[in-house]
C-alpha cells in the first residue's frame, strides 16, 4: 500500500542535529517516551531570526538537544518565535520552557492553546474521575477504568508550562516567515484547532499529526467530551486537505518520514478508517460496547495502557456511526453505553 508513497531522505536527524529538508525549512527529530518514540520537530529560517515549529516532550534529553541546537545549529540568531500545531505533549510539551528561554512568544491556534492551558491547569482530581467513568460508561471493568482516569490526567507530565498569552494562528491566515508565506490550513477530528502550514512556493506541507505516512493518527472521543464525533471531523478534514493541496507536495509530519504522495495517503486514511467502520457495523449485529469492540478493531492483545489509547478510538467509531444513523446506542443495565446495528 505504501508503494505509493515516496520519502525523499532516508535518514533522520539524531537529537542534537539539524538537517536541511526544504529551502529555509531544517528538519531535527527529539525523543518520545513512549513506543512512539520519536517527534519530528521544525526550524524555519525567519530574517535574522528563526521560528520553531513544535517543542518537544518535556524530558531532560530534550532539553540537553535544544541547548545543543542553540549552541551550535542557529549561528548566534535568536528564535523570534515559537509556533505550535496543537495542544498533544510531544508538540506543545517544552513551550512554556522555549518560551522563557528564547524570550519569544508562542504562536497558535485559540482552541488548541485553550486546551493546552485547560489540561495543565487542571491539578485536581475532577479529570481523572470524569475520565474513569467515562471509561466505565464505554465498557471497561472498575480497575481499569481508574487505570485510564490515571492515564488521562496525566498531561502535565510532557508539559509543565504553557506560555500565559498566545499570538492567535486561525484557518486560512498567512504567517510570512522569512520572506515566505506559509497559510495556515486548520485540520480537525486529531485534535480540536490543529494548524498545518503550508509554503505555495516550495510545495511544502508542515502537516504536524494530521496526516502522517506510517501511522494512522490517533482519532479518540476524549472524556471530557463524551459525546464528541471527532472521526467525522477528521474525515471532513481529509477532504478539505486534498482539495487545498497540490499533488506534488512535500509533506513534512511529526511522525516518520518527509513524503511525497498526499493524495494516496489520504485515500488510504479515509479507506483505513472506512474498513474499521465497516468492522464495527459488522459486529453490531449483536450489542456491543467500545470496550467488546476492542478485539475486533485491535487483533492484538492490548496491555492496560494501549487500552486507555484505544478505548477513544473504538469509541470514535461507533460515535460515526450513530452520527450516520447506522448504529443505534442504549444505555445497559450494567452500566455500559451499547451500541446495536440499526435494522434495515
Ligand atoms: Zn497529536
Amino acid at each position: 500500500m505504501l508503494d505509493s508513497l515516496e520519502f525523499p531522505v532516508a535518514t533522520a536527524p539524531s537529537p542534537g542535529e539539524v538537517h536541511p529538508i526544504a529551502p529555509g525549512a531544517w528538519w531535527l527529530r527529539m525523543p518520545l517516551p513512549f513506543a512512539l518514540n520519536h517527534i519530528n520537530l521544525w526550524l524555519l529560517e525567519d530574517g535574522p531570526g528563526w521560528t520553531i515549529v513544535d517543542c518537544g516532550y518535556a524530558l531532560p534529553a530534550t532539553q540537553e538537544a535544544w541547548e545543543r541546537i542553540f549552541a551550535e545549529r542557529l549561528g548566534g540568531r535568536p528564535v523570534r518565535r515559537i509556533l505550535v500545531t496543537h495542544y498533544h505533549p510531544d508538540h506543545i510539551g517544552l513551550s512554556g520552557w522555549l518560551a522563557e528561554r528564547c524570550q519569544a512568544p508562542l504562536w497558535i491556534t485559540e482552541r488548541e492553546w485553550l486546551h493546552a492551558r485547560m489540561m495543565t491547569g487542571n491539578t485536581g482530581s475532577d479529570y481523572a474521575d470524569t475520565a474513569a467513568a467515562f471509561a466505565r460508561r464505554a465498557g471497561l471493568d472498575a480497575e481499569d477504568s481508574k487505570i485510564f482516569g490515571e492515564r488521562h490526567s496525566s498531561y502535565r507530565r510532557g508539559v509543565p508550562s504553557v506560555p500565559a498569552a498566545y499570538h492567535r494562528l486561525s484557518d486560512g491566515m498567512t504567517v510570512e516567515i522569512g520572506g515566505r508565506e506559509w497559510r495556515v490550513i486548520v485540520g480537525e477530528g486529531h485534535a480540536p484547532e490543529l494548524a498545518c502550514l503550508y509554503c505555495e512556493e516550495t510545495g511544502v506541507l508542515i502537516a504536524g499529526d494530521q496526516i502522517l505516512p506510517r501511522i494512522s493518527p490517533n482519532i479518540s472521543v476524549p472524556p471530557h467530551e463524551p459525546e464528541g464525533d471527532p472521526l467525522a471531523r477528521y474525515l471532513r478534514s481529509l477532504d478539505k486537505f486534498r482539495r487545498a493541496l497540490p499533488s506534488d507536495t512535500l509533506v513534512l509530519p511529526s511522525h516518520n518520514l518527509p513524503f511525497y504522495g498526499a493524495y494516496a495517503r489520504i485515500e488510504e486514511l479515509a479507506a483505513h478508517h472506512r474498513e474499521r467502520c465497516d468492522e464495527a457495523l459488522a459486529a453490531c449485529i449483536r450489542p456491543h460496547s467500545a470496550a467488546e469492540l476492542l478485539p475486533v478493531l485491535f487483533r492484538r492483545k492490548l496491555d492496560r495502557h494501549q487500552t486507555a489509547f484505544a478505548l477513544g478510538e473504538s469509541l470514535a467509531h461507533l460515535h460515526y456511526l450513530h452520527g450516520q444513523g447506522e448504529l443505534e446506542r442504549f444505555a445497559d443495565t450494567d452500566g455500559a453505553n451499547r451500541f446495536l446495528r440499526k435494522a434495515a
